[in-house]
């Protein structure tokens, strides 16, 4: 039987390790990335409507609107949703989406691909179209290079620009401060000044550092704090100067380290358990820091939600 609505969830990433290779002549940089979903997820409720259009509404986790994110067709919970309505050839089958969302936007922590995922896995209950999850991820692909790893969760290689995972089976759960800015940062221009900066240097065929893997797999928590690194970071800190003195605030507060996320510019810090709040409180003093948060990973795919 078909239920009256159906709500999904789906994970934001962190980039443990994001090597950028040279600019491909599609436009896009050839990557080789260690995803971790992190406890940090958005939420797509869709109920079903007459007719055949698919809608959208956005709120944050009070029900407040949030700037930034359209709520048209370009939405990609709404592409998600139509492209699987088409690969399961159905007519009709109106929607609405409502879109819950905590993952920052433009944060570089792919909290759009979250919602394409999420809203792929609600929609498949809701229509029961009996999809695997290779058919979902295989749509996923097609959405964007993040949507396969926010419907896979857990920790993953990824290479290509991101969309061909490799599973990693991790032992320790690592712990993050998380600290969001209050203006996001649009991934294209942080590749494009990755770009100039790298003008005239060569650049190789990105490769992830073996040790990195190892250190995740054994649960080594100290290796993975002196190995994590960030391709993008030198570019989102040419873009956001001040950066530079928040990650400079929570290392001295004492995380292991701290890092940009993906393109940025939110930033994250792995801590030890009892250190979190204390790393929390000292960014949150700092200019241009809009939110913290303490989250754990790695955490589950785009799932159901009872
Ligand atoms: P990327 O995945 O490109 O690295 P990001 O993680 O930095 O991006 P997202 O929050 O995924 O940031 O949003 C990037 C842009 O995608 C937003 O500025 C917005 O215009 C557009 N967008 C489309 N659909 C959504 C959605 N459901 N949620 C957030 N942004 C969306």
């Amino acid at each position: 039987m078909t239920a009256a609505a159906v709500t999904a969830r789906a994970p934001a990433k962190i980039n443990l390790s994001l090597r950028v290779g040279p600019l491909r002549p599609d436009g896009y940089h050839t990557l080789a990335t260690v995803f971790h979903a992190v406890h940090l997820d958005d939420q797509v409720t869709v109920t079903p409507v007459d007719g055949d259009a698919v809608t959208v509404a956005v709120s944050d986790e009070h029900g407040d609107p949030v700037p930034g994110v359209p709520v048209d067709e370009s939405n990609l919970a709404v592409r998600a949703a139509l492209r699987l309505r088409e690969a399961a050839g159905l007519s009709g089958a109106g929607v609405h989406l409502a879109v819950r969302k905590v993952i920052p936007v433009a944060g570089g922590m792919a909290g759009g691909s979250a919602d394409a995922a999420a809203s792929l896995v609600a929609c498949a209950e809701l229509w029961d179209t009996g999809s695997s999850r290779e058919h979902l991820a295989s749509l996923a692909a097609m959405l964007g290079a993040d949507v396969p790893f926010a419907l896979r969760g857990g920790c993953a290689v990824g290479t290509g620009r991101g969309e061909h995972l490799e599973p990693l089976s991790m032992r320790a759960a690592l712990h993050w401060v998380l600290a969001w800015s209050d203006t996001g940062l649009s991934t294209p221009s942080v590749f494009g000044a990755l770009d100039r900066l790298r003008a005239g240097r060569p650049v190789p065929p990105p490769q992830i550092d073996q040790r990195l893997v190892t250190a995740l797999e054994r649960g080594l928590v100290g290796a993975v704090g002196m190995l994590v690194d960030n391709d993008l970071e030198e570019a989102a800190l040419d873009l956001r100067p001040e950066l530079a003195t928040t990650l400079a605030a929570g290392r001295q507060a004492g995380a292991r380290v701290g890092l940009v996320s993906g393109s940025g510019p939110t930033l994250v810090f792995l801590v030890d358990a009892q250190r979190a709040s204390r790393v929390a409180r000292a960014v949150a003093r700092e200019p241009g820091v809009a939110g913290v948060r303490h989250v754990t990973g790695p955490a589950p795919g785009a799932a159901l939600v009872a």
